[in-house]
C-alpha cells in the first residue's frame, strides 16, 4: 500500500539510456557489417572483372596465333591453287613442279604435307614425296565441299585421323580459269600443334580452352577428351549460344561438362574462335579466404560490442536501481514508509511555488497523536512505534490525488500537502483521517489524532513557513478543544480560502 509513495520517476531516465545504448549498439553494428559486406563484394566482383581480363587475354592470344597460323598455310594452299593452273608446269620435272608449288612454310613441324587431288579426287600431287601412292579421296568432306559449290573457298574439317595422326584437314579447290573444277588442294594442322600451343601456358588442370569453328563444332579442347573433339555445341540442347556471345563472359555449368566456370570468348575474326575458362572456386578462391577471414574478424567484432554493451546496459540497470533505492531510502521515513520531513520540505517548495504562480490554493493538515506520551508509558515504545505504522497507514489510505504528499514530520507528528484544495476540502480529509484513526482499532484505548488544518493562495512576499505556522496553530487550537478533533485556522481575510 505504501509503495505508491515510491517516487518511481528517477528510475526512468537511466531505463531510457540503456536502451540507447543498446540502439545505438545495434545500429552501429548493423552499419559496420552492411559497409564490410559491400566491401567484401565490390572485392568480389573486383576478382571476377580481373579473371575475365585474363581469360579474354588468353583467349583473344590463343585465336591470334590460330589465325595467323591458318592464314600461312592458307596462303601456302592459295599459292598451290594458283600455280596448279600454269601451263609450264606439265613441262618441268618433278622436283622442278615441288620447287614451284610447295612453300617451305607448309614444311613446319606441325603442318601436314600438302597434296593436291584431281577432279575425281585421285592423290596427284604430294609435297612429302616425289612419287605419291595411289589413294582416291573423293568421299571425304574436304573433297566433297569443294566439288559440289564452287564458293566454299578455305574449307577447314572436322577433327580427324589423317596421314596417321589427329588434324583438322585444311582444303581449297582448284578451279580452272573459267571456274570449272580441277581438284582441291589439302593440308593438315596437326593437335600437336595445339597441344604445345597449351603446354607452353600456365594453366590449372580444371582451365578450360575450347577451340570452335564458326559453326560450333568443337576442332580442339583442353583438357583432351576425344569423345567431344568435333561435336558441336548446337546438338546439346541445354546450351543455348546466347549464354556466350562474341566477346562476352559467362558464368556458371559450360555445355561440356558439370564444373561451374567463367567462361570467356574471344572475338569473331578469324575462322575460329576460342573460348577459354576457370573454374569459379579458382577465380573466387582467394577473395573466399579473405571473405572468410574479414567475416570472422567482423562477427567477433560486433559479438564483442553486442556482449560488451548488454553488459553496459546491465550495470546501467543496477546502478539505476540501486540510485532509485538510494533516493527512496533518503527520501522515506524508516517506520511508517510516508515521505520523510527533508522530502516534505522541498515539495512544500516546490508546490508552494506552483500555488503562487498558479494563484491556486495550498492546504497544509497537522496531525499529532493524542496522548501519545502516556500510550507510550503504558504499552511501551515499540506498540507506540505500531500505532503511528496505523496512523500512516491511515494518513496514506485517506489521501489518493496524484499531488498531494503525505509525510512524517517527526515524532508522533504528521503532515499532509494537498495542492489546489480549499480549507473546507482540506477539512473533510483530515476528519475522514481522524475518524479512519480512531475506528481503525476495537482497543478501548484507541489512539486519536488531532488535525490543524489551513489553506491559502500564496501571494508575493509571502513564504510557506506562513502555511506551516497556521495548521500548527490550528492544530493547537484543536489540542486545546479537547483533542480528537480537526480545526481550520482562521487566516487574515485575503489568503485564507474556505
Ligand atoms: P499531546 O496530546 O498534547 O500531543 O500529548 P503527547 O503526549 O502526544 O505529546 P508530547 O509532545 O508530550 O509527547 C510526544 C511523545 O511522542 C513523546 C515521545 O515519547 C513520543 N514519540 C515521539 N516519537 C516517537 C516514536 O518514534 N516512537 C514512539 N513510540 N514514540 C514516539
Ligand atoms: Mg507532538
Ligand atoms: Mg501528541
Amino acid at each position: 500500500m505504501l509503495s505508491r509513495w515510491r517516487d518511481v520517476t528517477a528510475l526512468r531516465p537511466w531505463r531510457i539510456s540503456a536502451k540507447l545504448l543498446i540502439i545505438s549498439s545495434v545500429v552501429t553494428v548493423i552499419g559496420f557489417s552492411a559497409i564490410c559486406v559491400n566491401v567484401m563484394l565490390d572485392m568480389r566482383r573486383g576478382e571476377e572483372a580481373l579473371a575475365r581480363q585474363t581469360l579474354e587475354n588468353l583467349a583473344t592470344s590463343i585465336q591470334s596465333d590460330v589465325s595467323r597460323n591458318i592464314e600461312i598455310y592458307d596462303l601456302a594452299l592459295k599459292a598451290v591453287a594458283g600455280n596448279m593452273l600454269l601451263p609450264e608446269l606439265a613441262t618441268v620435272s618433278k622436283p622442278i613442279r615441288h620447287l614451284i608449288l610447295f612453300d617451305h612454310a607448309t614444311t613446319a613441324r606441325h603442318f601436314g604435307a600438302v597434296q593436291v587431288f584431281d577432279a575425281e579426287g585421285g592423290l596427284a600431287i604430294d609435297a612429302s614425296t616425289l612419287d605419291p601412292v595411289t589413294v582416291n579421296r573423293s568421299e571425304e568432306d574436304y573433297f566433297r565441299v569443294h566439288r559440289d559449290n564452287p564458293e566454299v573457298g578455305l574449307f577447314i574439317s572436322r577433327p580427324m585421323l589423317f596421314r596417321g595422326a589427329y588434324a583438322i584437314v585444311l582444303s581449297r579447290r582448284i578451279s580452272d580459269t573459267d571456274g570449272g573444277f580441277l581438284g582441291v588442294v589439302a593440308g593438315s594442322i596437326r593437335f600437336s600443334y595445339f597441344h604445345e600451343l597449351f603446354e607452353r601456358l600456365k594453366l590449372d588442370p580444371q582451365d578450360t580452352i575450347t577451340v570452335l569453328k564458326r559453326d560450333r563444332t568443337i576442332m580442339m579442347r583442353r583438357p583432351f577428351d576425344l569423345e567431344v573433339i568435333g561435336t558441336n555445341l548446337n546438338d546439346r540442347r541445354a546450351w543455348k549460344a546466347d549464354n556466350l556471345t562474341v566477346g562476352a563472359s559467362y558464368s556458371g555449368q559450360g555445355p561440356v561438362d558439370p564444373t561451374p566456370r567463367l567462361y570467356v570468348r574471344s572475338g569473331d575474326t578469324g575462322p575460329l574462335f576460342v573460348v577459354a575458362g576457370k573454374p569459379l572456386t579458382a577465380v573466387f578462391a582467394l577473395w573466399q579466404k579473405e571473405a572468410f577471414r574479414i567475416g570472422a574478424v567482423v562477427l567477433a567484432l560486433a559479438l564483442f560490442v553486442l556482449g560488451s554493451t548488454l553488459v553496459l546496459a546491465r550495470e546501467i540497470g543496477r546502478r539505476a536501481e540501486a540510485e532509485r533505492k538510494l533516493e527512496e531510502m533518503a527520501t522515506t521515513d524508516a517506520l511508517t514508509g510516508l515521505k520523510n520531513r527533508r522530502k516534505f520540505d522541498s515539495v512544500m517548495d516546490v508546490e508552494w511555488r506552483r500555488a503562487m504562480r498558479q494563484k491556486t490554493p495550498l492546504a497544509l493538515l497537522m496531525i499529532d497523536a493524542d496522548h501519545f506520551k502516556a500510550y507510550n508509558d503504558t504499552f511501551g515504545h515499540q506498540a507506540g512505534d505500531q500505532v503511528l505504522v496505523g496512523i500512516a497507514i491511515c494518513i496514506s489510505d485517506s489521501v489518493s490525488r496524484a499531488g498531494d504528499c503525505a509525510a512524517r514530520y517527526g515524532g508522533e507528528e504528521f503532515a499532509v500537502l494537498l495542492p489546489n484544495v480549499s480549507g473546507s476540502d482540506a477539512f473533510k480529509v483530515a476528519e475522514k483521517i481522524r475518524l479512519k484513526v480512531q475506528g481503525w482499532s476495537d482497543d478501548p484505548v484507541t489512539s486519536t489524532v488531532s488535525c490543524g488544518v489551513a489553506s491559502l493562495v500564496p501571494t508575493a512576499g509571502m513564504d510557506w513557513p506562513v502555511l506551516v505556522a497556521a495548521a500548527d496553530k490550528a492544530l493547537y487550537a484543536a489540542k486545546a478543544g479537547g483533542r480528537n478533533q480537526s480545526v481550520v485556522a482562521s487566516l487574515p481575510t485575503l489568503s485564507l480560502v474556505a
